[in-house]
């Protein structure tokens, strides 16, 4: 039984940290012409209200991507100005305006950020097994999105690989409900990999004081697959509070995306008080 709704959580730091992320690697992708087929395996709702009941109960957006929205002048004067312009226009584009941050009121999830990229020749797969979220997504106007909808994503995934485009994304963004999903999250990358060796794969996970994510990394590292691990850190860790920062693997990352990184996320550790820390390394450097 699924019980997460991401709308509780909408726009919130790691959302940032994870939807940064994939538009910087769409951004370098899309430096090549040739045709892309984008794999959401956990979509959710596809768009949030920032002013509906659940993103309202604790407020995280204003942490996240209202805090960020704030220092919009400062992050486009850096030198990763295209790439936060680019971020900053999907959200304008959602709100017919540049909104300031109290007129925040949508946020883009993953799939309308891939959407808001999407070129003619691309194709676009996504999954969301929670009824409630599979409707509202089927429901989004699909002209407007070109996506197609299924449902689980991990098994659905490796279903359909390999794709007929010479190019593929593939995001894998559970919620972490249980913790057999880590062991799935390693099946499906390395079975996707086996499928499509090029394939370039993200995968999203909270970082926790249980730190169950340690093992899963252990993992993925035995993988020869080349993967950048960018971990966000923008609260304190204690022994049993819950989720202190978010991580994200890219497994085959374009060339110089470690670079836009590094430089798209210093100067967001100094928005958070204290400071948060971004953290980026090759997770198999040494093999
Ligand atoms: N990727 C979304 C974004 O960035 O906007 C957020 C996804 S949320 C963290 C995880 C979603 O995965 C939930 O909506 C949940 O219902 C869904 N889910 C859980 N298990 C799934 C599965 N096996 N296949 C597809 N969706 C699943």
């Amino acid at each position: 039984m699924l019980s997460y709704q991401h709308g509780y959580h909408a726009g919130n730091p790691a959302d940032v940290h994870k939807h940064l992320t994939l538009l910087a690697v769409i951004r370098r992708m899309h430096e090549k012409s040739s045709a892309m087929h984008y794999f959401d395996t956990h979509a959710g709702r596809g768009w949030y209200d920032l002013s509906g009941p659940q993103a309202q109960k604790n407020g995280e957006f204003h942490d996240g991507i209202a805090r960020i929205l704030g220092a919009r002048d400062a992050l486009t004067a850096t030198s990763q100005e295209q790439l936060w312009s680019a971020f900053f226009a999907v959200i304008d584009d959602a709100h017919q305006r540049p909104p300031s941050p109290q007129e925040l009121r949508y946020y883009p999830g993953s799939p309308a950020w891939v959407a808001s990229q999407r070129r003619e020749t691309d194709r676009h797969t996504v999954y969301e097994l929670h009824p409630t979220e599979h409707d509202e997504l089927t429901q989004v106007d699909s002209k407007k999105t070109g996506f197609v909808v299924y449902g689980d994503g991990l098994q659905g995934v490796i279903n359909h690989l390999p794709p007929k485009t010479p190019r593929l994304l593939v995001l894998i963004d559970p919620a972490y409900e249980v913790k057999d999903e880590y062991t799935q999250v390693c099946a499906t990358v390395s079975r996707a990999l086996k499928r499509c060796r090029h394939a370039v794969i993200l995968v999203w996970y909270p970082l926790l004081p249980a730190a169950r994510h340690d093992a899963m990394l252990s993992e993925l590292q035995q993988l020869d697959t080349p993967c950048i691990r960018s971990e966000f850190i923008y609260k304190e860790r204690t022994e049993t509070r819950g989720m202190y920062g978010s991580g994200m693997l890219i497994f085959n990352p374009p060339w110089q995306l470690d670079t836009n990184l590094k430089e798209a996320f210093m100067p967001v550790q100094d928005l958070f008080e204290p400071p948060a820390n971004h953290h980026l390394d090759w997770l198999n450097a040494d093999k």
